[in-house]
């Protein structure tokens, strides 16, 4: 079940309402946007709540939808860190009612480690479920067929009440392999812990064919390009919009053509910044002029480019920052939406594996009641990332001025599929 959504399509009934009679793709930006603003509050208000042992909004309500499945065991996954805080207030709720809990996801932290076992895969939340049930030798058995990662059980999505959801038509999330396999950027933690992995694509189709969906949101952290192809030509037929993100390396060019013809709607690039200096920091192994060349191709194809830059890398200067800016003003006519984010310290990076090496000193680490320690850290030059939100700031006008989509899609990018 989606405790998310059903917590959302309980406590904002009105923005759900005014969804299902919107009139424009303007009218229905104006809404998620008043939703974003509303839910924003909502969530901090909440976690504020969690800190200190307060119940947050909605927990019996949330409870009783659990409970009424008669669970023996409730399996958490944890995909953004924001979900720990109300995670966090229903383990505590079920254990005390007996009932065993596990997590998994990207966003599992040691808090929710210290409450519950966590599991790394699929393959290791079946074995856990399984051990409970020995035989009478006293073994355990082994039903799932598959690989050491992937027990091949498709998803269709058919648990989920479409009506739980604040979005127009139905889009559904589907991940086609376990991590990045690039793993080379200097600031990303999202490959540390897992083995590169590609799901056999027969499952995606199946996944797709079953869901009924017609809005594919596939959110690997990086595809690359074969692979990305070969997704095109098992999609095609489907005749489904599809949405993934990439980093912009000139291989690409000469592809979009192809993809965009199996219904390639959007794509979401990791460009970062404008300044070869800053991508050769972060190991993006990407160039200025080929980024600018594959965002025109990309565009000319009919595909919706959405940026990514990162602002304040250990050791970014204020005229680095300005390239950045020179960057998207540069291209403007194949940008549809910048989406920023400032650097943060994140455990696990190479950055915070050897600090020194990228010009950063007193790192120091702040204790947390619900999230992990918070690191904050010195640099020998160029900006700190308060310098960095500032010049954000400063150039926030410059920056809002290239979207072409409601700038409420970077807190919703799946919604993207939607204003194409
Ligand atoms: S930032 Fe993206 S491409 Fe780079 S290592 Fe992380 S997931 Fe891979």
């Amino acid at each position: 079940m989606d405790i998310n959504a059903k917590f959302h399509a309980l406590r904002f009934k009105d923005f759900y309402k005014r969804v299902s009679h919107s009139k424009s793709l303007k009218d229905y930006g104006d809404i998620l946007a008043g939703f974003e603003e509303a839910s924003r509050k909502v969530y901090s208000e909440n976690n504020r709540g969690v800190v200190v042992d307060k119940p947050p909004e909605l927990l019996s309500e949330m409870l009783d939808i659990i409970l009424k499945a008669k669970p023996d065991i409730v399996a958490f996954s944890i995909v953004y860190s924001s979900q720990c805080f109300y995670t966090r207030a229903l383990i505590d709720e079920l254990k005390k009612q007996g009932i065993g809990c596990v997590a998994g996801g990207p966003a599992v932290n040691s808090k929710i480690r210290e409450r519950c076992t966590c599991l790394n895969n699929e393959v290791e939340l079946l074995d856990f479920i399984l051990s409970r049930f020995k035989d009478e030798k006293g073994d355990v058995p082994k039903i799932f067929k598959g690989s050491e990662f992937c027990c091949r059980i498709t998803a269709d999505f058919s648990d989920y009440d479409k009506d739980d959801y604040l979005s127009k038509e139905m889009i559904i999330p589907l991940k086609t392999s376990s991590s990045c396999y690039y793993r080379q950027c200097a600031f990303c933690t999202h490959y540390s812990a897992d083995r590169y992995f590609e799901y056999d694509l027969h499952d995606i189709k199946e996944s797709i064919v079953k869901s009924e969906a017609k809005n594919v949101f596939f959110i690997d952290d990086m595809i690359s390009k074969p692979r990305l192809l070969a997704i095109a030509k098992m999609i095609k037929p489907l005749k489904v919009k599809w949405w993934c993100q990439l980093r912009p390396t000139k291989d690409l060019i000469g592809s979009f053509e192809e993809l965009h013809d199996s219904g390639l709607a959007v794509l979401a690039w990791g460009v970062e910044s404008g300044n070869q200096r800053v991508l050769n920091l972060i190991k993006k192994g990407t160039k200025v002029e080929d980024m600018e060349s594959v965002l025109r191709a990309s565009h000319d194809a009919g595909i919706k480019n959405i940026v990514y830059l990162l602002f304040g890398f250990p050791i970014e200067t204020k005229d680095e920052f300005l390239d950045t800016i020179d960057f998207i003003k540069r291209n403007d006519g194949c940008i549809d939406l910048v989406s920023t984010s400032i650097f943060g310290l994140q455990k696990g990076s190479k950055v915070f594996k050897e600090p020194c090496a990228f010009g950063i000193t007193g790192v120091e680490s702040h204790k947390r009641t619900v999230l992990d320690d918070r690191f904050t850290y010195k640099v020998e030059r160029g900006m700190d990332s308060e310098e960095a939100k500032k010049m954000r700031n400063r150039y926030i006008k410059t920056i809002k001025k290239i979207d072409k989509m409601p700038r409420v899609v970077n807190a919703y990018k799946e919604q993207a599929l939607l204003f194409c």
